[in-house]
């Protein structure tokens, strides 16, 4: 797909009132929906409803401080589409966080979560905060607030959110235990099913730690050999070393790859003969990022983007490989672990220079997949063990990752725009046997 949408899409971006923004991350995301919709024969009507969320929620509410003032802080839920089960999408804690990225985020996971066969629609949410600014007690009660605010938004069988970028399990027991502490009684049994990504002793999933960066790799596994890459020896960079970064190195790292840099919000490091995996992870563990790790030598920014490497994977924020970071780069492929990671401008530049980018709604849905095997544990009451999980999501992953490449030939299109045709063909089937009330 070039950086120009089809015609029949911007008609749309005009009927339903939006004045297109090509630096619009919200904007950028519809036009790759809308452009899959159309190659895959989406009816006027099946597009115009992916065009908008359904629900777009908008909270303030104030937390006490450890000073013993209060602050207000500004929340958000967005509720994209539900046509394949109930919204699922992660909670975001980062000082950025707003409308319009939210709303892309849930339009992500509503494509997400119909390219990997879960029965989910897509939602996201967040809070505007710096969270590594905030003391635990202050993160509960920010958590706590924004549950309460949000409480008749969400629910175990209509939106089950999960951990993004700034939250974690701990912040999902805490988001579970005030739902549950604040349904009545004969209903709370069943109510800490609203979050997927607790900790397990209180109902999360084995293996859901790890099953983003794991989902990745097995796309990985699956798509690399075509590409002519051999796993073992490889070698590789990612931006970012939080779970998604943080655990696709230690599972490509046991494969036989090699890590050679990282970059993340402290600093970049890199070394030519590979970084222990272990040792840095013990190292961000402690210090909170890769700054001043002493198995590696500190570089710039600039010579991050420019190591040397077969795959190149961003598992940070959006929007962080631009025009300039495209030429920098020196890899064969791209892993997309975060989402939206490259810009259209971006994503021109690698088309031209040969590099395959693999997309995130591809390769980072291991995440909602294994959510989704948290919920359907919590529903039965049942427990699964890690090897059952690892071995479900790879069906799930290496199935998606099939239909991805069938409809790159179908379609005869780049791999981001065979994702996203993948994921309409799912929601047209459906939308064509349910049809639309009244
Ligand atoms: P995280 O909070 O655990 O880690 C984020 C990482 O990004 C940290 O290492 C941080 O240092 C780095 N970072 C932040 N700002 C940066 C900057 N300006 N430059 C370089 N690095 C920076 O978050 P995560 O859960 O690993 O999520 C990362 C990405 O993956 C996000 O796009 C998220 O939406 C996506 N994602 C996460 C999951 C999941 O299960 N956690 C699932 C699907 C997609």
């Amino acid at each position: 797909m070039t950086n120009e949408p089809h015609a029949e899409s911007l008609r749309i971006f005009e009927e339903i009132g939006v004045d297109r923004d090509p630096e619009n991350l919200y904007h950028q995301t519809i036009e790759h929906v809308l452009v899959a919709a159309e190659l895959v024969g989406m009816q006027h009507h099946q597009r115009i409803i992916l065009a908008q969320p359904m629900n777009e929620i908008m909270v303030h509410f104030p937390v006490l401080m450890d000073n013993g003032h209060h602050e207000l802080f500004k929340g958000y839920r967005v509720q994209h589409n539900n046509a394949l089960g109930p919204f699922k999408g992660g909670i975001r804690y980062h000082s950025h966080v707003n409308l319009d990225d939210v709303k892309s985020l849930a339009a992500l996971m509503t494509m997400k979560c119909a390219l990997v066969g879960v029965p989910f629609g897509g939602g996201k949410g967040g809070v505007k905060c710096n969270p590594r600014e905030l003391s635990p007690d202050e993160l509960q009660r920010v958590t706590r607030r924004f549950v309460s605010a949000i409480q008749n938004e969400i629910g175990p069988d209509y939106d089950i959110p999960a951990p993004d970028v700034g939250t974690d399990s701990r912040v999902m027991g805490w988001f579970a235990d005030t739902y549950a502490l604040t349904t009545p009684p004969h209903e709370s049994h069943d109510s800490m099913r609203v979050v997927t990504g607790k900790p397990v002793d209180i109902g999360g999933s084995l293996g859901r730690e790890k099953a983003t960066g794991q989902g990745l790799v097995d796309v990985l596994v699956e798509m690399l050999p075509e590409l002519g890459i051999d796993i073992e020896g490889m070698s590789f960079s990612v931006i970012g070393y939080g779970n998604v970064g943080g655990w696709t190195a230690r599972l490509l790292d046991a494969l036989g790859a090699k890590l050679v840099a990282v970059l993340d919000h402290t600093g970049a490091i890199a070394s030519e003969n590979g970084l222990s995996v272990r040792d840095l992870s013990d190292y961000v563990d402690e210090y909170g990022g890769v700054q001043g790790f002493s198995g590696a030598e500190a570089i710039d920014t600039e010579a991050f983007y420019k190591s040397p490497v077969d795959v190149f994977i961003p598992a940070a924020l959006e929007q962080m490989i631009g025009e300039q970071e495209a030429m920098w780069m020196n890899c064969r492929v791209v892993a997309e672990g975060a989402n939206a990671p490259t810009t259209p401008a971006g994503d021109l530049i690698l088309m031209q220079r040969g590099i395959e980018v693999l997309p995130a709604i591809l390769c980072n849905a291991g995440g909602v997949t294994v959510s989704y095997f948290e919920w359907v544990q919590n529903k039965t009451s049942t427990r699964w063990t890690e090897e059952e999980v690892d071995e479900r999501l790879n069906t799930h992953m290496v199935s998606a990752a099939k239909k991805v490449n069938q409809a790159r030939l179908m379609y005869e299109c780049d791999l981001r725009t065979a994702s996203f045709c993948a994921a309409c063909e799912q929601l047209k089937r459906v939308y064509e046997h349910r049809g639309v009330f009244p």
